[in-house]
């Protein structure tokens, strides 16, 4: 994407640790921007708590916020809370589905030096892809007891075949939206990704066998881009992997294969056989889990960055929460939203700001300068508060 020279860059530090990795992280990305003759001015923006502060109790997400990223184009986010059971609706996902930022694209790489089951970037490298504005995150479901559940309850009551003795019970009710638009575009980007970033596969991750309508849908959809939209030489459509070895799949060579598995079959394959995989592909819930679990392999929440991309849009955020227990007190690790910010960088073309931000990250973690997180799993190695961290690696 093409951005000014020295563009403006909204920034939401977010909630809980928010507080103390944006800053952290701002702090950096500009050292980098500046160290490779460029300049970055920052706008800052509010959503959750401290919108709740600046414009008010009702006041979650503003429109200035929404509208200076719609804006600008690129921007970057910390964490945001969102009440369990009760209270607003997912500030994360509103602004996912109000700017049509439909895939959220996290890299899982091993980084150099740090403490994890990954010791090396050959045994794991992958990108995930995640539909980021419908399935069951859409948020369209009822408490139990209004009248939408009444309407429906004798249906849902029938088709699971309760008994009488279940009858009268409440039920929560949710709707898995899957559309053919949502699933394709997604698809799309990871294939497109895939080629341009020299990959091999592309896996479509689903669990179709069970939720036929909806992630079976995804799976064929996502399969019929592969097949139709790009050449048999380009792109390999695979849609018997499910019961083939790979072995017995005969693909052109230099293809990249789409292939599909099943999720909870791929949660083992995530822990099993990490270098198998290259790019994944999959709905909302399924890609939360998957790419959780995948950040913990090399090294934690920590460090596993993420972004959100719509058409020529990008909102840069980490895959890690809010951490309320570690909030405000200069402990948490700003690696991870740094590390998204570098994926703002590559979006907007600045390749040698992107590399010089992994480099110093890079060394400085090799060198045993770490945030708590890391510390722990780490002998000899030093824990640094959250600004002596950043400073360190601005040094
Ligand atoms: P979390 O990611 O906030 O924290 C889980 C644990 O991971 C923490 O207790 C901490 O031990 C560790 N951790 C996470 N980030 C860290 C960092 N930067 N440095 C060091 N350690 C780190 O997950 P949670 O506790 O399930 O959720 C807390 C809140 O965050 C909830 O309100 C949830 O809704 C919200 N959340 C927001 C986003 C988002 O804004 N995109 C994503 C996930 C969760």
């Amino acid at each position: 994407l093409d951005v000014p020279e020295n563009p403006i860059i909204p920034v939401i530090h977010g909630d809980g640790i928010g507080k103390d990795v944006g800053p952290a992280a701002q702090q950096i990305l500009s050292a980098a921007a500046r160290a490779t003759g460029r300049d970055i001015s920052w706008m800052r923006v509010y959503a959750g708590e401290t919108a709740r502060e600046k414009y008010g109790e009702d006041t979650n997400l503003p429109d200035e916020t929404v509208e200076a990223i719609r804006e600008h184009r690129v921007a970057l986010k910390g964490p945001l809370t969102t009440p369990v059971g009760a209270g607003f609706r997912s500030l994360n996902v509103a602004l996912r589905q109000t700017l049509d930022l439909y895939a959220n694209v996290r890299p899982t790489y091993y980084l150099d030096g740090v403490p994890s089951p990954m010791k090396s970037p050959e045994e794991m490298d992958m990108v995930t892809f995640r539909e980021n504005t419908e399935d069951v995150y859409a948020g369209i479901e009822w408490e139990a007891g209004t009248d939408e559940v009444e309407q429906v309850r004798d249906f849902v009551e029938q088709d699971m075949g309760f008994d009488e003795t279940m009858h009268d019970g409440p039920i929560g009710i949710g709707i898995k939206p899957i559309t053919e638009k949502g699933s394709k575009r997604l698809v799309r980007e990871a294939i497109d990704y895939a080629i341009e970033h020299d990959r091999d596969k592309v896996t479509l991750v689903h669990k179709g066998n069970i939720m036929k309508f909806t992630e079976g849908q995804f799976s064929e959809w996502g399969m019929e881009v592969a097949d139709e939209e790009y050449p048999d030489d380009e792109v390999f459509a695979a849609p018997d992997s499910l019961w083939e070895t790979q072995e017995d799949i005969d693909i052109p060579e230099g293809a990249v294969m789409v292939e599909e598995r099943l999720a909870d079959a791929m949660l083992q394959w995530m822990q099993l056989r990490t270098d198998e995989f290259d790019v994944l592909a999959m709905p909302n819930l399924n890609g939360d889990y998957l790419s959780d679990a995948a950040g913990a392999q090399i090294g934690g929440l920590g460090i596993a960055p993420g972004a959100n991309f719509g058409d020529a849009r990008c909102l840069a955020e980490p895959v890690h929460g809010s951490a309320p227990k570690r909030a405000g007190q200069d402990q948490a690790n700003p690696t991870a939203i740094t590390l998204s910010g570098v994926l703002m960088f590559d979006y907007i073309g600045w390749d040698d700001t992107a590399q010089l931000v992994k480099d110093a990250v890079e060394e400085t973690i090799s060198s045993g300068k770490v945030t708590y997180d890391l510390e722990r799993n780490l002998e000899d190695a030093e824990k640094l508060s959250t600004t002596e961290y950043a400073d360190e690696v601005v040094s």
